[in-house]
């Protein structure tokens, strides 16, 4: 284990969150399949992504695939890299990108989802104003994709519009269950 590894570990809470993330293993090879060259989600998620594009594309929306399955390592270079490029403490740059080890990017059960029309808008909270974002509110939960990071989230992770994660299948809700048994505790506790 690095020392950044073990720098991080020392910042882990009570009931298991790193900076507001939670811990999720790395999807077996064998749960992968390509999308296109780069891009690899679980085989769960493609079939139902593949559904969603096409009733977005018959509606005259273009949805666009980001970022899928991101390896351990991968996930380690987006965390430390973006971080020494804007000279960001952790803290701060857990709120836009999970330290290895903690994304969900590493189920291959979340994708990143732009507008096709709208490039500019690409892991952008501007990406709410678009078509797609406003097809997708009103459609995504028919084929099982769910916002991970919606405002205020009680994980207190930054509001990411573009990062929606499938749970369509038992193996999927079980890799969930943890952050939605966090945000029913935290509903719950709003309502008294
Ligand atoms: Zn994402």
């Amino acid at each position: 284990m690095s020392v950044r590894q073990n720098q991080l570990n020392s910042l882990i809470s009570e009931d298991g969150l790193l900076l507001g993330h939670f811990p999720y293993a790395e999807a077996p090879k064998s749960d992968l399949i390509s999308v296109y060259p780069g891009l690899e989600v679980h085989y769960d998620t493609f079939e139902a992504l593949k559904k969603m594009r096409a009733a977005a594309a018959a509606d005259g929306i273009s949805l666009v695939f980001l970022s899928g399955f991101r390896s351990l390592d991968l996930q380690g270079q987006i965390f430390y890299e973006n971080k020494s490029i804007r000279n960001q403490i952790a803290i701060e740059r857990a709120k836009v990108s999970a330290p290895p080890g903690y994304s969900e990017h590493s189920t291959g059960y979340a994708i990143d989802l732009g507008d096709g029309t709208m490039r500019g808008t690409d892991f952008e909270v501007t990406f709410e104003d678009t078509p797609a974002f406003k097809w997708l509110k009103k459609y995504a939960a028919k084929y099982h994709f769910v916002l991970s990071f919606p405002k205020g989230n009680s994980q207190g992770v930054s509001y990411e519009p573009w990062h929606w994660r499938f749970e369509g299948t038992v193996d999927a809700l079980r890799e969930f269950e943890p952050a939605n048994n966090r945000q029913r505790m935290e509903r719950n506790s709003r309502s008294y």
